[in-house]
């Protein structure tokens, strides 16, 4: 998920561009930094927690002299967003095999890595890291009769997941072998040098000739250049581009804002949070952080989901799922109210509490007094090794991947999209049928495509946002499961375009907001097809009586809702349980495009911090 730097040369000394590299990885965000590096005595590691300066130091001390750091040609170096494992110094890659003499870099997440291991350690290979990463590693080596390339290829066919790899070994001097399969890799083509790289921003201090490298290719890095295969050996051709983008532009992917990218990369980050844990057998979930027993499950008596800002928004929408799919009775509650309110949480109840960062200052409190007061406690953060994660002790991992924008836009859809798992797997151990498991579990599965879909809408939304990016005012409306999206919406608005917003349950705002509508002050109405639209549509037409102007995010095809508004917002067809996600990514890219009109601050916006550690 973070950042991979590899440097093969015949004489340049590897140690400064690989961290130079690292540095331009840096505002990805990571947790630990390390390096391999190959000479003539073999392979060195040297790691880091923190940040890639701490890195740079031990490395000076290491590397004592530059005819030391001469020594060394090729490298390979990483910054690790940890997915399995806390981020000590020991889960930190590179990760190494065949003692010390192969090292690997991985981004990426290995499903299987539990059975390979088991495998392994049959055979009496010791691990010494808690990662998913190492038994690659150690694949590698065992498969390596001679043929580097070869022995990479076959350990991959053995894996399940994603990855982006680099690996070298001192049993094959001045090649590096590197492979991709869902996490990007690029390839610097230089003078006499060959730079690799997650993210063309490490390479481009070097090069501007580059390879991007596809899903299913394997290539063999060497100073004069690359060689590409297919996992099966087969000769594979790929261009050679030219890098003209400027570095800030590199590193937001070409997107001009880290909002805008993150809002896109919705459909990948939900691929990760759902990947591997769908059993279609059991119809259910597969949640092993969670550690519940069937019995353990059906011991909850309630459920009391935690959060702030958006994820308290998420934890919102965890009411409908756990009550309509486990029948399982749900508050959510603001956690600064909750930790001070001397809560009734006893042993029969589960608090969730959900925090991208794993850091928010309330949401953690919250975490202790009920872990205090006996109840069973889980976290569903995205940082892995957080505070809230820790002290949980339980729960379930977004793999989101980093998020760097301030308005949070993939952590929610991914808490929703875990949240929906772990609902399943609650409502399988209670009374939700095989059969309606699997409907629900299908249609999990399809969550990363139903927001390809709202993304493509991007241009129409933008032309929507035109409209109504002069407003100072506007209401967004939405009932049911809908209710805790429309707050969402209204919040980011409020975050990144300063457009001052109400959410309000569609109903309630007869009992007085209505006061404040005229044409001046638009309406969202989120119209997806869920039970109760009808009343929403009627909604509506109470505020077009007052001359607000109404965008309508209906169901494609919904062309009876579609008719009620001035505008309308088309989002995919899907069940109840998923139209909260699709309708707040089309109300993200309502508020990016609001906000970029309105000439705001879309990433860092005023008086904003990404992770509120005060309370
Ligand atoms: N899954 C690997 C780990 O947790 C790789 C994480 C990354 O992509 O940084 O170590």
């Amino acid at each position: 998920m973070c950042g991979i730097v590899g440097f093969v040369s015949r004489s340049t000394p590897a140690v400064g561009p690989l961290v130079n590299g690292l540095r331009r990885l840096e505002y990805r965000g990571y947790d630990s930094a390390g390096v391999a590096l190959e000479g003539t005595a073999g392979i060195k590691v040297y790691k880091q927690t923190g940040k890639v300066a701490e890195l740079d130091k031990l490395l000076k001390s290491a590397l004592k002299t530059e005819a030391e750091s001469g020594e060394y040609a090729v490298g390979i170096a990483h910054t690790r967003w940890a997915t399995h494992g806390l981020p000590t110094r020991a889960n930190a890659h590179p990760h190494v095999a065949d003692d010390g003499r192969l090292a690997l870099v991985h981004n990426g997440i290995i499903e299987n890595y539990a059975a390979l291991r088991a495998g392994l350690e049959k055979r009496s290979i010791k691990f010494i890291s808690q990662t998913d990463t190492e038994v690659l590693a150690h694949l590698i080596a065992a498969f390596d009769k001679g043929d580097f390339l070869a022995a990479v290829s076959q350990a991959l066919k053995q894996v399940e997941g994603t990855y982006g790899i680099a690996s070298i070994s001192a049993r094959h001097p001045g090649e590096m072998i590197v492979a991709r399969k869902g996490s990007p890799l690029v390839i610097g083509l230089g003078e006499g040098e060959t730079v690799v790289a997650s993210d063309v921003s490490a390479i481009v201090a070097r090069t501007r000739q580059v390879v991007y490298l596809k899903d299913g290719d394997i290539a063999r890095i060497t100073p004069e250049g690359v060689q590409i295969y297919s996992l099966d050996n087969a000769p594979v051709s790929r261009d050679v581009q030219q890098v003209d983008w400027d570095l800030g532009a590199i590193e937001k992917g070409g997107f001009e804002h880290f909002m805008l990218k993150e809002i896109h990369e919705q459909p990948d980050a939900l691929r990760n949070t759902i990947r591997g844990r769908i059993d279609r057998q059991g119809a259910t979930a597969i949640l092993a952080g969670l550690n519940l027993s069937p019995r353990d499950l059906a011991a909850i008596r309630r459920l009391v989901v935690i959060g702030c800002g958006t994820s308290l928004h998420a934890g919102m929408v965890g009411k409908y799922l756990f009550e309509s799919l486990a029948d399982l009775p749900t508050s959510p509650e603001q956690a600064a109210e909750f930790r001070y309110s001397n809560p009734i949480v006893g042993p029969d109840d589960w608090a969730v509490a959900l925090s991208q960062s794993g850091e928010t200052a309330d949401t953690l409190a919250a975490v202790r007094e009920s872990i205090r007061k006996g109840a069973l406690v889980s976290g569903l953060c995205n940082v892995v090794g957080s505070t809230i994660a820790r002290e949980a002790g339980r729960g379930v991992y977004l793999h989101a991947g980093p998020e760097i924008s301030v308005a949070s836009t993939k952590a929610f859809t991914a808490q929703v999209t875990a949240m929906l798992l772990m609902a399943l797997k609650m409502g399988r151990t209670r009374r939700l049928s095989h059969e309606e498991g699997v409907r629900i579990a299908s249609e999990i599965e399809r969550i990363p495509d139903l927001v390809a879909d709202v993304i493509r809408e991007e241009d129409e939304i933008a032309r929507i946002a035109a409209k109504y990016a002069h407003a100072d005012d506007m209401f967004f409306i939405g009932r049911g499961i809908l209710y805790p999206a429309a707050l969402e919406g209204a919040l980011k608005i409020k975050e990144i375009a300063y457009v001052h917003a109400e959410g309000y349950q569609a109903a309630e705002l007869k009992h007085g907001p209505i006061a404040l509508l005229s044409a001046q002050t638009p309406v969202v109405a989120l119209l997806a097809d869920i039970p109760g639209k009808e009343k929403t549509v009627g909604n509506v037409q109470e505020c077009r009586a007052r001359q607000a102007p109404v965008v309508g995010v209906a169901t494609k095809g919904d062309d009876d809702a579609a008719a009620q508004v001035d505008d309308v917002i088309f989002v995919p067809r899907t069940i109840p349980e998923i139209s909260p996600i699709v309708s707040v990514v089309a109300l993200q890219l309502f508020a990016y495009h609001v906000a970029r009109l309105r000439g705001c601050e879309i990433d860092q916006p005023r008086n904003l911090a990404k992770s509120v550690t005060v309370e």
